[in-house]
């Protein structure tokens, strides 16, 4: 399960990896958590139908990857807070998909080389996501009504500025960039291909890997080891 804010932000990050999961044989599941319908500057455009846009083109980059599902929360973009509304909605879907692993971005990453400065959307969403793969997925007493209780395995945190793993994305980055590209109202006349590739080789030069996306891997004990802790 991917969880993210925008449409477009899992194929900026870590789609390479989504596509390889998915031809090897796994179920993937998106959860966008806002329609990004505050992403342009077209006069005349609306939220709505912005919102209609964007998750068009999340379903049209979904089926280039092989995603089984898409889950469109219907946030607001622009106003996306960690709340426990967010965090049980997660927590919802945690249950009903009972996702192995948890791909999400990094909450506490605000900075990037000087020159970028994260969206607080992004922080939220990953805020929200990590808060509700542990503990909250696995508590029977917290929120029955929305499932049974459900433990993830790990979760990859991409974004993270202390990785401790290299996912090699050499033969689906090709699908990745594919994938961008069908966010075509954020992407103007601008070709994505040359920066993706720039920041999956310089990912993979660190790995040896041609190109790669990059994580911090959590992997969380079993049940009863936590229960007792
Ligand atoms: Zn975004």
């Amino acid at each position: 399960m991917v969880i993210v804010a925008h449409p477009d932000d899992a194929e900026f990050t870590v789609a390479g990896t989504v596509a390889a999961w998915a031809k090897a044989g796994c179920r993937v599941t998106y959860v966008v958590c806002t329609d990004g319908n505050a992403g342009s500057h077209e006069p005349g455009m609306t939220r709505q139908k912005l919102a209609e846009i964007r998750r068009a083109e999340q379903r049209a980059a979904c089926d280039i990857l092989g995603v089984s599902e898409v889950v469109f929360l219907g946030y607001d973009d622009g106003q996306l807070q960690p709340t426990l509304e967010l965090r049980r909605d997660l927590v919802r879907l945690i249950r009903r998909y009972k996702p192995e692993v948890v791909i999400t971005g990094d909450p506490t990453r605000v900075f990037w080389d000087d020159k970028y400065i994260n969206h607080p959307d992004h922080r939220a969403a990953a805020q929200a996501a990590v808060d509700a793969v542990a503990p909250a997925s696995e508590l029977p007493l917290l929120w029955p009504e929305v499932g049974a209780p459900h433990r993830v395995r790990q979760v990859y945190i991409h974004g993270n500025d202390q990785p401790n793993l290299g996912v090699e994305v050499t033969e689906t980055i090709e699908q990745k960039i594919a994938a961008l590209k069908q966010h075509a109202s954020q992407m103007g006349a601008w070709d994505p291909t040359e920066m993706i590739k720039a920041w999956s080789a310089e990912t993979g030069r660190e790995k040896g890997l041609a190109y790669a996306e990059s994580y911090r891997v959590i992997t969380l004990g079993p049940s009863d080891e936590a229960d007792s802790q």
